[in-house]
């Protein structure tokens, strides 16, 4: 009897393991052909400056609607196969390169100056040439310098320390900005932080969510705000969602805001609409 649900128990988890990895098989098929089937496109979701209470900038957020099934598929489901692939380093040049047009677009057609900030992925900064790449990108779309932010985790910049202050220095020397993501939630050595050429914190969602009352959070996020104000960088808040969480970061002198209290991700016109409605309405 023992025997037999032992043997039961097997067959039950490797058809459940065999489904998972025919899964994540046909994802990783999928994704191989996605670039060239222009499966993917880009959302923006704006920041938004505390002192003028308009868009100062918006972050490009890559989406995959594989044509198969039509429907959207998480980020956090596919840029994990992307980065473990090596296909990120293409697909990021993809981002980097889409969104820089785009703005320009948009500056053509009269739009103030924002800032664009593009995800860079581990795989993608450590891949070697990102510098080129972005320089190359710079030269073909003719987008202002000053106007691209480069975002990266912690974990991305705390590998390989004096390769990566290296780095830094050579995209800072194009006139990027660079901007540390989902700060907090990783292990940042201040010693090395005070040494990288950044621009930007961007306070992590996970304390943002808890403000106000959470004393725990309101501990981290004040002193995220400290940290940035004495270093001279801007600070953003992500994943901002109530009118509370937004008073009580503008008070604390938060430079920008974003979340959905302000704005989904938006697709390109609906993005250029809220803009321009955000622009008007506010004198
Ligand atoms: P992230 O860079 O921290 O981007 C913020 C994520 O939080 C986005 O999720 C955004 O839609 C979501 N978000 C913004 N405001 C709110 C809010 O108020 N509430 C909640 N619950 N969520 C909010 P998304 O688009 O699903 O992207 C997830 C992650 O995938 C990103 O986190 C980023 O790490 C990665 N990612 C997205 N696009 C790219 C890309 O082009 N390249 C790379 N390397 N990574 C990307
Ligand atoms: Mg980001
Ligand atoms: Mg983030
Ligand atoms: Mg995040």
């Amino acid at each position: 009897q023992a025997k037999l649900m032992g043997t039961n128990r097997y067959s039950f988890y490797s058809k459940e393991l065999g489904a998972q990895l025919r899964e994540r098989m046909t994802r990783e098929s999928g994704l191989h052909r996605a670039l060239e089937r222009n499966e993917f496109f880009l959302e923006y979701q704006p920041k938004i400056d505390t002192q003028s209470g308009i868009p100062c900038g918006m972050e490009a957020l890559l989406r995959w609607r594989p044509t198969a099934h039509g429907n959207l598929v998480s980020p956090n489901e596919f840029i994990p196969i992307l980065e473990e692939t090596g296909m990120i380093v293409d697909v990021g040049s993809w981002v980097l390169e889409t969104a820089c047009r785009q703005h320009l677009v948009w500056q053509q057609a009269g739009m103030a100056d924002l800032v664009v900030s593009v995800n860079i992925s581990a795989v993608q900064f450590h891949a070697g040439n990102l510098p080129e790449t972005v320089t190359k990108i710079i030269h073909q779309t003719g987008i202002n310098p000053a106007l691209l932010c480069l975002e990266l985790t912690e974990s991305v910049v705390m590998q390989d320390i004096e390769q990566t202050i290296a780095t830094l220095y050579q995209l800072r020397e194009l006139g990027v900005k660079l901007s540390i993501d989902d700060f907090g939630t990783g292990y940042s050595s201040l010693n090395y932080l005070q040494r990288m050429p950044l621009t930007e914190l961007k306070i992590d969602r996970s304390f943002v969510m808890n403000l106000p009352h959470d004393e725990n959070a309101i501990a981290i996020v004040d002193s995220v705000l400290n940290l940035s104000h004495s270093l001279h960088l801007t600070v953003v808040a992500e994943g901002v969602e109530t009118h509370e969480q937004a008073s009580f970061l503008t008070e604390r002198q938060c430079h920008q805001l974003q979340g959905y209290f302000f704005s989904r991700p938006l697709g390109i016109n609906a993005f250029a609409d809220y803009v321009d409605f955000s622009c008007r309405s506010t004198p």
